[in-house]
């Protein structure tokens, strides 16, 4: 598959992407269909919903509607959290730790990230990163703090502890555990950013100070523009045209990371529009 060049890459397992890829398939493209999780975890969370047309019961019963249609449909779902995309000739590389894709557009669909840390924006490429294997090296022999928001980031702070001298390890998760002698492990969280320029450390949420030289931010979701390098955001969403384009040619964006209203309904309407325009992007670029 990693040879494979893609007719488009759809990036996030939510509703917005699940609709983009379904499209995609009846328009009989070639495409790639990647996220943390087939249809989000945000969809599993809601209690009730009540403004989805023609369907009523909880976020998980809606979670496996749609995971009923993706198989009848064989829709295929490639687990990966991608940490970066990048213009090529004639198309876009989308890295995911040591894999890389190939696609010839890309649809963004990764939703919001609606807790954010204050000064985190400020600190971007000054020493707060989101990706361990991009932005490790430059920390060899240095102390670092990582926020973790599953276990399925301890690998990765297991592979920052083999570069960097000390690892603040701050779980936002119970039952953590590491093997490397130089993590410092606690249950806890970032609250702000410490630094005049660069970051200094952190205060936790637990009301400890940390002296560092870089924060790193291990979850699903990093902001679209640390993700897609000169995509022109507005208030951290990714600014759109009514045909769902970015300011990049072949680079289409749905659902929540476009703004608000945050709902299913909307995020699956973009995500419909924005394989559609894929399509014609696909027809005008050969
Ligand atoms: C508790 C709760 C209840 C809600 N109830 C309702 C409701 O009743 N009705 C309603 O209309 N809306 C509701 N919403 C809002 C709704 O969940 C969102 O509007 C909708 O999920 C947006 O879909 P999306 O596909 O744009 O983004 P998301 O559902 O957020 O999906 C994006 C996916 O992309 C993944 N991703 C992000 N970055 C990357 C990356 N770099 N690589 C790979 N994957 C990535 C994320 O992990 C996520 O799985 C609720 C939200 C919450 C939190």
């Amino acid at each position: 598959m990693e040879n494979e060049r893609f007719d488009a890459a759809v990036i996030g397992g939510g509703i917005a992407g699940y609709t983009a890829a379904l499209a995609l398939k009846n328009f009989k493209k070639n495409f790639l269909w990647v996220g943390t999780e087939p249809f989000g975890e945000k969809l599993l969370k809601a209690e009730r919903v009540k403004n989805f047309p023609s369907f009523m019961g909880s976020g998980e019963e809606l979670a496996a509607l749609l995971e009923k249609q993706r198989a009848a449909e064989e829709i295929p779902f490639t687990k990966a959290k991608i940490d970066g995309v990048y213009a090529e000739k004639g198309g876009f590389l989308l890295t995911s730790g040591k894999t890389v894709f190939s696609a010839r557009s890309v649809i963004l669909a990764t939703g919001v990230e609606t807790e954010t840390v204050k000064g985190a924006s400020d600190f971007l490429g000054r020493g707060v990163s989101y990706c361990a294997v991009c932005d490790g090296s430059l920390y060899k022999n240095r102390t670092i703090v990582c926020e973790l928001s599953s276990e399925n980031y301890e690998d990765e702070a297991e592979y920052l502890a083999g570069i960097a001298k000390k690892v603040y390890v701050l779980c936002k998760y119970r039952g953590a555990r590491f093997r490397a002698e130089n993590i410092e492990a606690s249950e806890d969280a970032v609250a702000q950013i410490a630094g005049e320029g660069r970051v200094s450390g952190v205060l936790t949420k637990g009301g400890k100070r940390l002296e560092a030289d870089g924060v790193f931010f291990l979850k699903n979701s990093a902001p679209p523009s640390v993700l897609v390098g000169g995509l022109l955001t507005e208030d951290g969403h990714v600014k759109v045209a009514r045909d769902m384009s970015t300011n990049l040619a072949g680079l289409f964006a749905a659902g929540d990371v476009t703004g608000r209203p945050y709902q299913y309904v909307k995020a699956a309407g973009e995500g419909l529009v924005a394989a559609y325009s894929v399509h014609d992007y696909l027809h005008r670029s050969t």
